[in-house]
């Protein structure tokens, strides 16, 4: 059936006829009100429009316009649902994706799960037969193709979020456009807050012309159209520092303090820029409310706001301040553009957020606090005009921003690596990879340092294909390809049990509970630290989970993340799933630590590193880039120090810190990746 054009009237009748038993009809009637005030009502059938009689449709729209939770509903009412078909909507981040998902249910009051549903890895909370509109993060949608290449199941496809060019985005945009020119009829949505439109529309912009298909809609233009939501947002008043600060997480809570003492009623947003920073403030912040006695006479209820909070954290956020407190919300930059809290008059903008950086002659890609662009700097603000005039205080000098912040970001594509990426597209057969239509091009170097760790790892042969089996199976893992690759090397050494149990925990933020207390957490590790290194810590840590019968009080004893552990759980089962689809066979190793240190060497040899010798403060150089690292002091093995390591990941803050580290033998360094390994001395220099 052709999707028809709904007015306005009838569209919100067909959804609010079912009240579920949780909403009193006056919730109702008000959501629904809130519905209509939004910016994009206005646009509904110019929406509709354009999505009928164009290919691809650029949506432009401020933060909170009512983009990401509207135009799915407006899609559905009109008829692109029906008929057992999908329209989807993408998102960056997975916290975005449950949380809109579940605002979406609520406002058409239905379960979540059935008519509106999400998907994020690890994570299917759809329904095969009733699911009509399904949230999923870019990634997800990425790997659904490699069952079914045209994505045939979904009428629209909605990218959101798009100025955030965040890697997943980028290649989707790429693989959509060539899906496009075999499936015309189907609907592409862009949306943004930024405008970057025009040239999202010139990537989209086809200019060879494709002769008709028959029986085709001859009405329809592969000329994007762009719409322009306009937004109601109330001035900001902006204020910088005039002294540049040397702690800005002290800044942070003097500004949130001083804005709660001065300023009358409204929320505070805070953008930091990630978990350790954030749970510091949310506690500092706390503490000085409590102790000092603030001046104020109203109080402060102090939130965090991160992907891997709880459901019941999440809601927090989001839930309506009580009567005479004040809510202050400590974010990362997902506060920026991918959620809308209401109530926020005041916004404290650090100046920082985390960004992947890669290096392709180091070939070291990890996560930089890093500067904002002046978009982003500009959208942080923005969020505090939602209801009303606000103000945003920046943790930086005027001067700086005018003369020193760069006025846009970098496309993720161009600052990672791209092992992830290659593999992906290799696996649904785009060989020339150099030639992909990218919407930004990824720089040489990074792409033949890709070629090189996939030609190593076994997944890529002479003539860059895909391998079979190895090649393949790594492609079908819906993890990392070295982790991938360190499971299908745990078949042969006979320790998937083990490896499968290891690769879940690695999957998850982190199994400890984080304390204000570093003692107690140490201590707590200690009593399954294993002389190997955190990986077969963490092994320890599962095996006594297990015997506890996976008990809370256990874990709480044990400063173990209950919440975490449950999540590992279910992580464990579905690659376990996988890895017998996949035809691994699921193996104990028992006690065996010597083959399960193998099989995390063969998927992440290229993380080697050798103590530096004569060095007494625990400098390691990584084998390939002979780059200085050191370990994490969260680690197991810091200040233990053995010769010869393999990192899971890098964080940088003063000094590039290795995080999950583990011993081996140098040997099984050549035993794993021959290739790679050949050309360099694996022995230390003699030194005379
Ligand atoms: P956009 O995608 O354009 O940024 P959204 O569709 O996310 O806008 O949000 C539109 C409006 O819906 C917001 O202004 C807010 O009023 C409301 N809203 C969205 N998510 C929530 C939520 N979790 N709780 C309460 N209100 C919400
Ligand atoms: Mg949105």
């Amino acid at each position: 059936a052709k999707p028809r054009l709904l007015d306005d009237e009838e569209g919100g009748v067909l959804f609010y006829t079912a009240p579920s038993s949780s909403s009193s009809s006056f919730g109702y009637a008000s959501l629904e009100s809130q519905r209509q005030r939004l910016p994009v009502f206005k646009y509904r059938t110019s929406i509709l429009y354009l999505v009928e009689t164009h290919s691809t449709t650029i949506i432009v729209g401020e933060t909170g316009s009512g983009k990401t939770t509207q135009i799915p509903q407006y899609l559905k009412e009109a008829g692109w649902a029906d008929g057992g078909r999908i329209i989807a909507c993408t998102q960056p981040r997975r916290l975005a994706v449950q949380s809109v998902a579940a605002r979406l249910a609520e406002e058409m009051g239905v379960k979540l799960g059935e008519e509106v549903g999400y998907t994020i890895r690890f994570e299917d909370v759809t329904n095969s037969e009733l699911t009509r509109i399904k949230f999923l993060t870019d990634g997800v949608l990425l790997r659904e193709m490699m069952d079914d290449p045209l994505l045939s199941k979904y009428s629209v496809i909605m990218v959101d979020e798009a100025h955030e060019r965040s890697l997943s985005t980028d290649i989707l945009l790429g693989l959509l456009k060539k899906i496009q020119r075999r499936r015309p009829e189907l609907r592409l949505i862009i949306a943004s807050a930024t405008i970057e439109a025009k040239s999202m529309a010139e990537f989209f912009h086809n200019r060879k012309r494709r002769p008709q298909l028959e029986g085709e809609d001859n009405r329809l233009q592969t000329e994007p159209a762009i719409l322009s939501v306009e937004g109601r947002g109330y001035n900001v008043q902006i204020f910088y520092i005039e002294e540049p600060v040397s702690d800005y997480l002290q800044a942070t809570v003097s500004t949130v303090m001083s804005i709660h003492d001065k300023e009358p009623m409204g929320d505070i947003l805070v953008f930091l820029t990630g978990q350790d920073d954030i749970d510091t403030a949310v506690q500092m912040i706390t503490e000085q409310a409590q102790n000092s006695g603030s001046k104020s006479s109203f109080g402060m209820i102090v939130l965090p706001l991160y992907s891997g909070l709880t459901r019941s954290d999440q809601d927090l956020v989001f839930s309506p301040s009580p009567r005479g407190k004040r809510k202050v919300v400590i974010s990362t930059n997902i506060a920026e553009t991918s959620l809308t809290l209401e109530g926020i008059v005041y916004v404290v903008d650090s100046g920082f957020s985390k960004q992947r950086f890669y290096n392709p002659i180091t070939d070291i890609e990890n996560l930089v606090v890093a500067p904002i662009s002046k978009a982003s700097a500009r959208q942080r603000a923005g969020r505090a005009g939602r209801v009303r005039p606000g103000k945003c205080y920046r943790l930086y000098m005027e001067d700086y921003f005018v003369n020193e912040m760069s006025s846009h970001g970098i496309p993720e594509m161009q600052r990672s690596n791209l092992v992830s990426t290659v593999i992906q597209l290799k696996a649904l057969g785009i060989d020339n990879i150099l030639g992909f239509d990218w919407p930004a091009s990824p720089s040489a170097e990074a792409m033949v340092r890709s070629l090189e760790v996939l030609y190593s790892l076994g997944v890529l042969d002479d003539d860059a294909k895909l391998t079979s089996p190895v090649g393949f199976q790594v492609a079908e893992l819906p993890l990392d390809p070295m982790v991938s690759k360190m499971i299908i090397a745990s078949d042969k050494l006979e320790c998937s049990e083990e490896i499968i149990t290891i690769a879940a925990i690695l999957s998850v933020q982190s199994i400890w509970i984080s304390v204000k207390g570093q003692r107690e957490l140490d201590e707590a590790k200690l009593r399954f630290a294993a002389s190997e290194g955190d990986h077969v810590t963490f092994l320890n840590v599962y095996r006594g989970f297990l015997q506890s019968n996976k008990s809370s009080k256990w874990c709480h004893k044990n400063f173990i993340n209950y919440h975490a552990m449950k999540k590992v759980m279910e992580v464990r089962e579905q690659l376990r799933r996988v890895a017998q689809r996949l035809g691994l066979a699921l193996k104990s190793c028992q006690n065996d630590m010597q083959v399960l240190r193998k099989a995390v060497t063969a998927g992440f040899f290229a993380n080697a590193c050798r103590l530096e010798a004569y060095s007494h403060n625990g400098t390691y150089k990584t084998l390939r880039g002979s780059q200085e690292v050191y370990i994490h002091p969260s680690s197991v093995l810091f200040r233990v120090n053995p010769k010869w390591v393999i990192y899971h990941s890098l964080v940088s803050t003063d000094r590039q810190y290795m995080r999950n580290v583990i011993s081996i033998d140098p040997s099984w360094l050549r035993e794993a990746a021959p290739h790679f390994y050949n050309k360099q001395p694996l022995n230390p220099p003699t030194h005379h």
